[in-house]
Order: structure tokens, then C-alpha cells, then sequence
């Protein structure tokens, strides 16, 4: 099928719409993309000159409209998330084992999977024990998930440092507040 998708361009701040014939093949899953979030890499990707036009987005969710032959335990419909190839596009190719089923009344925030596995890989790689005070420095959408992804797998002090009083009230909504949230301050 012939879809849409948007590529970096070898100019800062361009963006191209091209076209392409996508058809799944052995292990391969057609999702027609329903969202897909912008990333800070994006953004970092979208303000750089380049020798060729790059691939854009990787934060999607969508439905699967066809599969590969090899593809089993998949139709057309299910929503997945997952890594798929050039995701800012109508329509996106995603192998199998790279994809993710996810209930379909999640929606577009289904989208927050990948963002979400950072922060739980990060989360993991500190492997705190009960009861251990974890600093969380920087509270954007990342910092704000990896507080609420600490305190939910039992480390209530995680505690929230963010110069913006703001980030740091979002954090204290986040679980039960501590003292150490409340003196939070920017240095
Ligand atoms: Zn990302």
C-alpha cells in the first residue's frame, strides 16, 4: 500500500512528506499510526543539518492493518506500540518481536509506552531497596515518571529536585508528599 511518512531533511528545521510502498513481509507488521510522540531527541534530531534525509518518530501507537506471513497471534485491528521505522507517517512497518499489544481503550496515550520503558530501564538500573531515599534531579515529563514509577514500586522517598515550583507541586501529587519534596529548591 502506498503511505505517507515525514523525514527529517538535510536542513535544520525541514521536514519532507514523502511517499512509499509498504507491503509486510515475513515477520513484519503493517500499523496504520494512529499518534506518535515527540521525543527530545526528536527535537535535537529536527534542529541538525544532515548528509541524507533521516527517519522521524519513534514514539507510536497504532492498529494493525496487515501481517507478514510468518506473523502469529496478531490481527488486523489489535493496537500495538512498539519500535517501528519512520513512525511520524500514515502508516508504519514494525517486526513482530519488536511490538507490544496494548488494550485499545489506552488510545493514543499509548503512545507514553516508550518513554515509559526508559524510565523503567532506569528505574531497574538503580535497583533500589525498600526504604531507600532515591534522588530524582529534574522534573520534566521523564523525571516526573520515574518519580511516580519509584514510589509505586516502593521507594516513597523519592524525592523531586526541579528549580520550578510548578514540576516540583506536580511531583508531591505524585504519591505522598515528603519533607524533603517540600524543600525542594533550585541550586
Ligand atoms: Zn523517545
Amino acid at each position: 500500500m502506498e503511505a505517507q511518512h515525514a523525514v527529517l531533511g538535510r536542513k535544520a528545521r525541514t521536514i519532507e512528506l514523502r511517499t512509499r510502498s509498504l507491503q509486510p513481509e515475513r515477520d513484519q507488521v503493517l500499523v496504520r499510526v494512529l499518534a506518535c510522540g515527540i521525543c527530545r531527541g526528536d527535537l535535537i534530531e529536527f534542529t541538525r543539518e544532515r548528509a541524507e534525509p533521516a527517519a522521524f518518530g519513534h514514539e507510536p501507537v497504532g492498529q494493525v492493518e496487515a501481517c507478514g506471513p510468518w506473523v502469529r497471534g496478531l490481527s488486523e485491528g489489535d493496537w500495538v506500540v512498539g519500535s517501528m521505522d519512520g513512525a511520524f507517517a500514515t502508516h508504519a512497518l514494525g517486526r513482530q518481536s519488536q511490538l507490544l499489544r496494548v488494550p485499545p481503550d489506552l488510545g493514543e496515550t499509548a503512545a507514553l509506552a516508550e518513554p515509559l520503558k526508559c524510565v523503567t530501564t532506569v528505574v531497574r538500573a538503580a535497583a533500589p531497596d525498600f526504604g531507600d531515599a532515591v534522588v530524582v534531579v529534574g522534573c520534566g515529563f521523564m523525571g516526573l515518571a520515574a518519580v511516580a514509577a519509584l514510589r509505586g514500586g516502593g521507594s516513597p522517598l523519592a524525592i523531586a529536585v526541579d528549580p520550578d515550583g510548578a514540576r516540583r507541586h506536580l511531583a508531591t501529587e505524585l504519591g505522598p508528599p515528603t519533607p524533603s519534596i517540600r524543600r525542594a529548591r533550585t541550586w
